[in-house]
């Protein structure tokens, strides 16, 4: 088990597009994985993405909002995964970050989502989701573009973020 760093804001690694994972056995993604709900669930987080443990890769795990067990049963993974809207529809909603600590957003993303991906074991996977979990997979699906929750909110809002940020990061120092 290890519980791995996890990149905050201002690092370069968050604002890269990631690359697709073309071999699933070429990179150690079992233990990639593995490693990765320990630091989720470590911090606390409801999803995390390659990218915030500086690995710039298309995958992400998230706690499943529709399965209702075990915090360790229920995480999923969505490997090179790909997103269509299902409606224009949209709702706003509170957003926290693993990379952002401490700081949330008004983000408005779409209700209903349908999702295509592979599993761990490299099978092909689709769902339809709406609501909460459309809302995870559309914020993670963002850290593969390199996109943050902030880059939503209007630069008034983003600079206080960035100022809070600065000050807690003095702070830790
Ligand atoms: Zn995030």
């Amino acid at each position: 088990m290890a519980i791995l760093k996890i990149a905050k804001l201002g690092h370069p690694v968050l604002i890269k597009k990631t690359n697709e994972i073309i071999n699933l056995d070429e990179i150690n993604l079992k233990k990639i994985v593995f490693d990765m709900s320990e630091s989720m669930l470590d911090a606390n987080g409801i999803g995390l993405a390659a990218p915030q443990v500086h690995l710039s890769y298309r995958m992400f795990i998230y706690r499943n909002p529709d399965i209702e067990d075990d915090e360790k049963v229920n995480i999923s993974v969505l490997i090179n995964p790909k997103i269509e809207k299902l409606s224009d529809e949209m709702e706003d909603d509170w957003e926290g970050c693993l990379s952002l600590p401490g700081m949330s957003g008004l983000v408005r993303r779409y209700k209903r989502i349908k999702y295509s991906a592979l599993d761990i074991n490299g099978n092909k996977i689709s769902k339809e989701v709406e609501g909460i979990h459309a809302r995870i997979i559309q914020h993670e699906f963002d850290h593969l573009e390199g996109k943050l929750f902030v880059d939503y909110l209007t630069p008034l809002k983003r600079q206080r973020i960035r100022g809070k940020l600065v000050k807690e990061q003095k702070r830790r120092a």
